[in-house]
């Protein structure tokens, strides 16, 4: 492919210097996936170029790319910052786990497809308030799938059952109901309304879940939950999860 300049819509979530004065600047493209840009001169004083690439900036970035490997920051149109992530160091350590997962289950220029609308949702969503928990949870839950792990969360794995009190198996793929506690050794003994949040949350649109309400128990018992299961199933070990963690926030 040639290189040539061209107009990408993104969010810039993580940065790293590079070279002399130079920065890495990973973008979260809509239609372009995940691109890491050479940012020019962005350590110097003044450079418009840093200004625009903090951590979660969104806009209209050009970019002179071949469509693989590093590409060039050259300009940008129309940027703005999510000021109340920037200023909060854990609605930023959530955001920062959220993009960090997104990008792990993508290889660089891969289209996100529905992925970059659920990025774009949790970070407006964190940025005016709403429970980073719950979005993060939200987004984890949803993230199953592009790791290739498609749990079945619509009805009970073995017999069909949509309807009714269900607890999850990590190693049947999904939830079972309670026709099948018995014989189910593998269940991870959630309370009904634990695993009812987890299919909520996993099934809903995300235009419906937005403002989900839940009590700290049970957020706490589906994190837990959620835990468990991208740990026995993902191969992952992300220093923003354990930053998250370490903050000890519930
Ligand atoms: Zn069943």
């Amino acid at each position: 492919m040639v290189r040539e300049l061209k107009e990408v819509q993104g969010i810039i979530f993580k940065r790293q210097k590079y070279k002399e004065a130079d920065l890495l600047a990973k973008i979260m493209t809509k239609n372009d996936g995940i691109i890491t840009l050479i940012v020019k001169g962005a350590l110097r004083p003044k450079s418009r170029l840093s200004a625009a690439t903090i951590n979660f900036s969104a806009g209209t970035y050009v970019i002179y790319t071949n469509g693989h490997g590093l590409s060039n920051l050259r300009t940008y149109k129309e940027v703005k910052q999510f000021d109340g992530l920037y200023q909060d160091l854990t609605k930023n350590a959530y955001a920062s786990f959220i993009f960090d997962l997104i990008d792990h289950a993508f290889v660089e220029y891969q289209p996100l497809g529905r992925y970059y609308d659920l990025a774009m949702f949790a970070l407006k969503k964190i940025n005016d308030g709403v429970d980073s928990e719950m979005i993060t949870q939200i987004v984890q839950m949803k993230l199953l799938s592009a790791y290739g792990v498609e749990p079945q969360l619509a009805h009970c794995v073995i017999c069909g059952k949509e309807k009714g009190i269900f607890d999850y198996s990590i190693k049947m793929g999904g939830v079972i109901c309670n026709d099948h506690f018995g014989v189910i050794t593998s269940r991870m003994h959630l309370k009904p309304k634990e695993t009812a949040v987890l299919r909520t949350i996993g099934l809903l649109p995300i235009e419906r879940l937005g403002t989900i309400k839940i009590s700290e128990e049970t957020k706490k018992a589906t994190r837990k939950a959620i835990d468990r299961i991208y740990g026995a199933t993902i191969d992952l070990n992300l220093k923003t999860k354990k930053f998250l963690d370490e903050l000890k926030l519930f």
